[in-house]
C-alpha cells in the first residue's frame, strides 16, 4: 500500500509506523518530527549482517555509512547489531566515540580530512583509514609516527565503473572527487607508496560506486575490477591484499516505480564473482567490508509536518504549506528527490488531490514535492512524508534559525525520543 513495509493504516483510518498511530506521535511529540520504526532498521543491519555468513562464510563486516543518519543512539543500535561504522568527519566519530562504539570497528572515509581530525583519529584508534589522496597518505604516515602508532589504511580507488540507476557504463577516465584513479597509473603508484610508507599498515582497496543504485551488475563489475587490481598489486610488489571493501549504494523504495534488491541477493551474487575471480587470479579470498547507508536508515523514516495555508493558483496548481521543508529535508532543492505523500489523518481515503508541498523557508525553491497525489488536505491535518530515514535529518540545517526537529524511535509499539527538538536557545547557543 505504502513504498515503505513499517507503514500500515490502522482502524481510525490513521497511518502507523511500526503498529504506532502518527496522528498520536503528532500529537504527542509536535511537528515536524521525524519518526524512525527501530525494528525495521535492526532487520535491515540483520539482513546485510547474515548474508556475509550466508555467502562468504562470514570472512568479512557489514559497516553502517553513519552519514546517511547518525546520532548516538544509532551507533549504539549499530554496534548491537554487530555491524562496524563508516565515518566521514571528526564529529561522526566524535558521535561514536560518545556512544562507546568500538573504534576498532570504525572505518573513516574522505576526500579531504583535515591535519586534526587525522589526529584524532589515530589517536582514538580507529580500525581503519580509507586514504584517499597521497597528500593524506603521507600526512598520516607522520601524524601516525608522531603519536607512537601505525595506521591501518585501504586506499580508495576508482574503479571506472559510473553506476547509473538503471544502467553501468565503463568509463575512460571517471570524473570524480574521490579516490586514486586507477586507468593513470595513480592508484598503482599509491599502493605502492603506501607499502613503502612508515607507520602505515597497508590492509587493502576500497571502492564506492555511488548511490540509489538498484542492479546488480554494477556491483559485480566493480568486484572484478578490484580484485583485478589486487591481482596486479600481487604481481607488481609481492604484496597480497587482505581486504576489499566495496562501498555501498544500495537503493531503497522512494517511490513505486522503484524496484531495489533483496539486500541478501546482492552479496550471493557478488561473492560468487570474487571467490571465481580470486581463483581465476589465484590470491586468496579477501575479508570483504560492505558499507550500506541510504538502505539501513532510509525506509524506515518518515517526517510529520502539520499542514498550514493551502492556496490554489486556478489552472495552475496548489500549493500546501507545511511547518517544516528544505531545512528538515533539503533532498528536493538539492536533487528534485521523489517521495511520497500521505495525510496521516485520512491515510484510508483515496490519493485523488494534486498538490505541490510546499517548506516554510524564504526560498521559492523550498519545496519538498511538486504535482504530487495526495488526500484531499486542509489546514490542520498531518502530512506525512515517506522513506525520510537517511539523508534528512543528517543533512538537516538551521536555515531561517528554525531549530531542527526530533528524532523519534519506535519499537515493539514503545516510542522514546532519541534526538531532542532544538529550542531557541539551542540556536542562539553559539552567539556571542
Ligand atoms: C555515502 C557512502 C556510502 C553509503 O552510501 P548509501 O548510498 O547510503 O548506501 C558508503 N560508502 C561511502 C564511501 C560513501 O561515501
Amino acid at each position: 500500500m505504502f513504498v515503505s513495509d513499517c507503514l500500515s493504516v490502522n482502524e481510525k483510518g490513521h497511518l502507523a509506523i511500526g503498529g504506532v498511530d502518527t496522528v498520536d506521535l503528532a500529537k504527542e511529540y509536535g511537528t515536524p518530527c521525524y519518526v524512525m520504526d527501530e525494528d525495521r532498521i535492526r532487520k535491515n543491519c540483520r539482513a546485510y549482517v547474515k548474508s556475509i555468513e550466508d555467502n562468504y562464510g562470514g570472512n568479512g563486516l557489514a559497516i553502517y555509512a553513519s552519514k546517511a543518519f547518525n546520532c548516538k543512539y544509532m551507533c549504539k543500535l549499530i554496534n548491537e547489531e554487530g555491524m562496524g561504522l563508516d565515518v566521514v568527519s571528526g564529529g561522526e566519530l566524535y558521535t561514536a566515540i560518545q556512544a562507546g562504539f568500538p573504534t576498532e570497528k570504525v572505518y573513516f572515509h574522505g576526500n579531504n580530512k583535515t591535519l586534526d581530525e587525522l589526529k584524532f583519529a589515530v589517536e582514538n584508534g580507529v580500525g581503519r583509514i580509507v586514504v584517499d589522496n597521497i597528500y593524506e597518505l603521507e600526512n598520516l604516515s607522520r601524524i601516525a609516527g608522531e603519536c607512537g602508532k601505525t595506521a591501518s589504511v585501504l586506499l580508495r580507488i576508482k574503479p571506472g565503473i559510473d553506476a547509473h540507476t538503471h544502467s553501468f557504463i565503463m568509463t575512460g577516465q571517471i570524473d570524480s572527487k574521490f579516490g586514486f584513479a586507477l586507468e593513470t597509473g595513480e592508484a598503482m603508484d599509491g599502493i605502492k607508496r603506501a607499502i613503502a610508507a612508515e607507520n602505515i599498515d597497508f590492509r587493502g582497496v576500497h571502492c564506492h560506486i555511488g548511490s540509489q543504485i538498484f542492479e546488480v551488475t554494477p556491483f559485480e563489475k566493480a568486484a572484478e575490477v578490484m580484485i583485478g587490481f589486487m591481482a596486479q598489486i600481487k604481481a607488481e610488489t609481492g604484496v597480497e591484499c587482505a581486504e576489499l571493501d566495496l562501498g555501498g549504494g544500495f537503493g531503497i523504495k522512494y517511490s513505486f516505480e522503484d524496484n531495489p534488491l533483496e539486500y541478501s541477493a546482492y552479496m550471493a551474487k557478488v561473492a560468487t564473482v570474487i571467490k571465481a575471480e580470486c581463483e581465476k587470479q589465484g590470491i586468496k579470498l579477501p575479508f570483504i567490508v560492505i558499507e550500506p547507508g541510504r538502505s539501513i536508515a532510509g525506509s524506515a523514516g518518515i517526517t510529520l509536518y502539520t499542514v498550514g495555508a493551502v492556496k490554489t493558483i486556478p489552472d495552475i496548481r496548489t500549493y500546501v504549506s507545511i511547518d517544516g521543508g528544505m531545512g528538515d529535508n533539503p533532498r528536493y532543492i538539492l536533487y528534485q528527490s521523489t517521495y511520497e505523500l500521505v495525510c496521516a489523518n485520512k491515510a484510508d481515503k483515496p490519493r485523488d488531490f494534486t498538490i505541490t508541498l510546499a517548506g516554510r523557508c524564504c526560498e521559492s525553491g523550498d519545496l519538498i514535492q511538486e504535482d504530487a497525489p495526495v488526500q484531499r488536505v486542509e489546514p490542520g491535518d498531518i502530512m506525512a512524508v515517506l522513506s525520510t530515514g537517511a539523508y534528512n535529518y543528517s543533512m538537516s540545517s538551521n536555515y531561517n534559525r528554525i531549530p531542527k526537529p526530533p528524532v523519534v524511535m519506535v519499537s515493539g509499539g514503545e516510542t522514546k525520543v532519541v534526538v531532542k527538538r532544538e529550542t531557541y536557545d539551542d540556536v542562539i547557543r553559539n552567539d556571542m
